[in-house]
């Protein structure tokens, strides 16, 4: 059995890597507080110990990867997070992702297409302290419409476009972050939508991330 720790070493590895995320230029601080309390390396195998706190992404099993820090703070930060704000999120993968989102007081919910992905999800050992975060099984090209309308929707998987279905699922005011674009590099891309059902919509920084792909698998 694993034995789970976090120990000062790590704490203190989590400390240079928000010194990384800010000069980078992640300026939020609840962003930036949320990513210092949570045990990066309780995601990864325990070969990942103490890498697991350079900015760096990992494999996850299944050619899945969990995002790179700064990208996870990246796209938090343009979501602008508040208490009780309904997320979605598609590509739950390690689950990373929507524990920094839980740990800024969202409500939760996160869509996964891999089953094993998602089976194996299940047994995480952080999974039961977080009440905020629903996991689901499905296509998030589909999103979640019994629970919509949602106040932000993160995508955290290359889309070869922005998925309708999911700008319908959003609110008024709500916000979506998505990374666009096929091939190696896509372009952060954030939607606001407005009060008459129209959208802002703003370009910022080059990304890499596994391709967005249609349909369950498992
Ligand atoms: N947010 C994750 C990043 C995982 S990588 C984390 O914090 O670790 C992207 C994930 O998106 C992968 O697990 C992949 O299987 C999943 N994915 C890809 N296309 C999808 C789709 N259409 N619906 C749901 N999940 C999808």
């Amino acid at each position: 059995m694993r034995k789970f720790e976090d120990s000062y070493l790590h704490k203190g590895l989590r400390n240079q890597l928000i010194e990384v995320l800010k000069k980078k230029g992640i300026s939020d601080e609840e962003v930036l507080a949320a990513i210092q309390r949570i045990p990066r390396h309780f995601f990864l195998d325990s070969a990942f110990d103490r890498l697991a706190y350079e900015d760096r992404a990992f494999p996850i099993g299944e050619d899945q990867t969990i995002s790179q820090p700064y990208t996870v703070a990246y796209q938090t930060q343009l979501l602008e997070v508040k208490p009780n704000h309904k997320i979605l999120e598609i590509g739950t993968g390690s689950g990373y992702q929507s524990i920094v989102l839980a740990e800024l007081k969202a409500l939760v919910f996160t869509i996964e297409r891999q089953k094993v992905l998602f089976e194996q999800h299940k047994h995480f050992i952080l999974r039961k302290k977080y009440s905020n975060i629903r996991y689901f099984f499905g296509d998030g090209y589909l999103g979640l419409p019994t629970y919509a309308p949602f106040d932000g929707i993160i995508v955290t998987a290359a889309a070869p476009f922005v998925p309708p279905r999911l700008l319908e699922q959003l609110k008024p005011g709500g916000k979506m972050v998505i990374p666009v674009g096929e091939g190696n590099v896509q372009k952060m891309i954030r939607l606001i939508k407005l009060e008459d059902g129209s959208f802002h919509k703003e370009t910022y920084e080059d990304f890499s991330f596994v391709p967005m792909l249609e349909g369950k698998n498992g």
